[in-house]
């Protein structure tokens, strides 16, 4: 049983990178391992578009975004929420104990410079969550206008996750002054899952120093350290670092203008597609986002039933709704290898079993 994912995230996985994992491993200590770190190291960073280090955590992402909070929150976090995972992430800062508030915007917007400017002139927080590109919603909020605002305030650690956008479109980490940038590989990348990157600022690790309670696993200082030397705290995925490896060959291969502007041509195919049957986004159209597209089930699709279908008769998935709009929405991810050929398979299979799942 195999199918081709087109759901945001985990996704497809090409035969090149599953092949790559199959490497045999060697110790965390040896030299292979930093040979391996190393050669994986300036290319990772040039996607961060950072000097900073960044840390390869054996985690899915949620781990490193439990991490940050747990680093460098030392008087109060202010979370913004526009969608699941951002939401999520409030319900998480408060279960480390941290003094934490919500900035909350209706699900498919996003978060909002104005407001945030205001939240923070309060002067309540040291630190403050946002999520680029929240994928539940398929809505990506205008990260230069937001870090514009964080700019202006020294003591607040921004801690940014681009999860479901790294790698499909420029994030300028040292640029926009983003202080700690999470991402994931089995989104974008298309790595399977179980390791997740983090490039940390100077001012982020002094927080650090200065924080209690941050644990061992997700330590920024036990991450620098090690990384140093071109190691990781404990035992890392090796296999996922072979895929890594492989998967960065793939996108300088490409080259990087080339990997952006092939996101944009897909997501605005599927876009096209949808808009042809009268289906609408689901945010508003310039906040949609690049990786992916939400839509709103305006059309009266029983996605249930036509997911089932497109999955037997055609071996594809697609994304029946997530959390609180299951049903009422649907998403197709673009993220990845995908080309117009690849997105093309997946619409036509669509539309070869969509007038029977109308209702
Ligand atoms: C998928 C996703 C996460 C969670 O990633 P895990 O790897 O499942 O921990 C967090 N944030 C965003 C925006 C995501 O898309």
């Amino acid at each position: 049983m195999s199918y081709k994912l087109f759901i945001p995230g985990p996704i497809a996985v090409s035969d090149k990178t599953y092949k790559a994992m199959a490497t045999p491993i060697f110790g965390h200590r040896s030299k292979d391992f930093t040979a391996l770190v190393e050669d994986c190291m300036p290319r990772l960073k040039q996607l961060f578009y950072t000097k900073d280090p960044v840390y390869l955590s054996t985690s899915s992402s949620w781990g490193i975004m439990e991490g940050a909070i747990r680093n460098v929150v030392n008087k109060r976090v202010l979370n913004c929420c526009n969608g699941s995972f951002s939401d999520k992430w409030f319900d998480v800062s408060k279960r480390c104990g941290k003094e934490a508030d919500a900035l909350t915007f209706e699900w498919g917007k996003p978060v909002d410079p104005e407001a945030l400017d205001k939240a923070l002139s309060s002067g309540k927080y040291d630190a403050v969550t946002i999520i680029h590109n929240e994928t539940s919603t398929g809505t990506m909020s205008d990260i230069s206008a937001l870090m514009e605002v964080l700019r202006k305030y020294e003591d607040v650690i921004s801690i940014v996750d681009t999860v479901s956008s790294f790698s499909a479109l420029p994030i300028k980490k040292d640029e926009l002054g983003i202080d700690v940038m999470v991402t994931g590989c089995q989104k974008a990348l298309a790595i399977p899952p179980g390791l997740s990157f983090l490039a940390v600022s100077q001012r982020a690790l002094d927080r650090s120093a200065k924080t209690e309670g941050r644990g061992y696993y997700f330590d920024f200082l036990e991450f620098q350290k090690n990384m140093e030397k071109s190691m990781t705290p404990s035992t890392p995925v090796i296999p996922l670092i072979f895929a890594l490896r492989s998967k960065l060959d793939d996108i300088f291969e490409e080259g990087i203008e080339n990997r952006y502007a092939r996101h944009r041509a897909n997501n605005k195919l599927v876009r096209e597609w949808a808009y042809a049957k009268g289906i609408e986004l689901f945010p508003e159209e310039k906040y949609g986002s690049v990786t992916l597209n939400c839509f709103k089930n305006n059309i009266g699709i029983d996605l249930p039933k036509l997911l089932d279908e497109l999955k037997r008769r055609f071996k594809m998935v697609f994304d029946g709704g997530y959390g609180k709009l299951k049903g009422q929405t649907f998403r197709i991810s673009n993220m990845g290898d995908e080309t117009p050929e690849t997105m093309g398979e997946l619409l036509a299979n669509i539309d070869a079993i969509l007038p029977e799942f109308i209702k």
